[in-house]
């Protein structure tokens, strides 16, 4: 049976550039528009799962960390325990992360299909939500990988520094090769502007240079997030942009972002799918 889920990884190898915020609160964004929306965070240092309100990640008994392990040692499944995992926040599902992923991702590098596990581990849920959005770490390392071979599509979040512009490069490159050689159907649904201070020329020179580098071949969100003191306030009161500052400009932005995101999906829907890649 074919599942109408999408699963997006929200990527950048730069710390620091809105990936977290994008994943928290574009999920709840989608969700508000009907959408089931559950959130993997692929990130030892767990900053979404804080955000969603996880005081004490490593208190934790069941995180992305033991439903991978389970994944690689080929144990029998509990699915009592794979369903322990998932934790609410607002109107969204979150599978939580905490520091032991990070011994996971060393342990990857010894198993069999490395490069997949993390698939293998959402295959269960994607039957469940309509959005799965992975919350990666900043690094290109195998966790990325694998985040972007279990994705259908990729976003990008981007500050509007030349610096940021610049190591956009090495991600496209990586993204390409992970296309040719093991994820032939993924998809970039764009490169998101986010802290932008559209005061500063600085901030508008870049994102026009940016939109120009990359604009032909890669979509370049027609929202870009605003920065906002307020984005920043969120993860200490424990609620998304939504609940924090509703009428705030990055609510308002991440709303219109949700639109543009299932805007593509439609887009794709319509178009045939490319049966012989898969
Ligand atoms: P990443 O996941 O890429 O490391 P984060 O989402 O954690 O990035 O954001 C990095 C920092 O920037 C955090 O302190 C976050 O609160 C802040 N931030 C994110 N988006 C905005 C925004 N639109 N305006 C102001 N600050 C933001
Ligand atoms: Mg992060």
């Amino acid at each position: 049976m074919e599942d109408k889920c999408k699963v997006i990884a929200i990527a950048n190898q730069k710390g620091g550039v809105g990936k977290t915020t994008t994943a928290v609160n574009l999920g709840v964004a989608l969700a508000r528009r009907g959408l089931s929306v559950l959130i993997i965070d692929s990130d030892p240092q767990n900053s979404c799962t804080r955000c969603c309100k996880i005081n004490d990640p490593d208190s934790l008994d069941v995180t992305l960390s033991e439903l991978m392990s389970y994944e690689m040692t080929g144990e029998d499944k509990d699915y009592i325990l794979i369903n322990n995992a998932i934790k609410q926040f607002e109107n969204i599902d979150l599978i939580p992360s905490n520091i032991s992923l990070s011994g996971t991702e060393t342990a990857l590098f010894n198993c069999m299909s490395r490069e997949s596990v993390l698939k293998r581990t959402i295959e269960p849920f994607r039957k469940s939500y309509d959005i799965i959005l992975i919350d990666c770490m900043p690094s290109l390392g195998m966790m990325t990988i694998n985040a972007l071979v279990a994705a259908d599509s990729v976003i990008i979040p981007c500050e509007p520094s030349f610096l940021s512009v610049k190591g956009l490069d090495l991600l496209l490159h990586s993204i390409a090769k992970i296309k040719r050689q093991i994820n032939p159907s993924l998809q970039i649904d764009g490169v998101l502007m986010t802290m932008v201070d559209s005061r500063t020329i600085n901030a508008r020179e870049i994102t026009n240079a940016l939109r120009e580098a990359v604009g032909l071949n890669i979509n370049v969100f027609n929202t870009e997030i605003p920065r906002s003191v307020r984005a920043t306030e969120c993860p200490n009161v424990g609620k998304s942009i939504f609940g924090h500052d509703p009428d705030g400009k990055v609510a308002t932005a991440y709303a219109e972002l949700a639109k543009e995101v299932i805007g593509l999906e439609r887009k794709a829907q319509v178009r045939p799918r490319p049966h012989g890649l898969r």
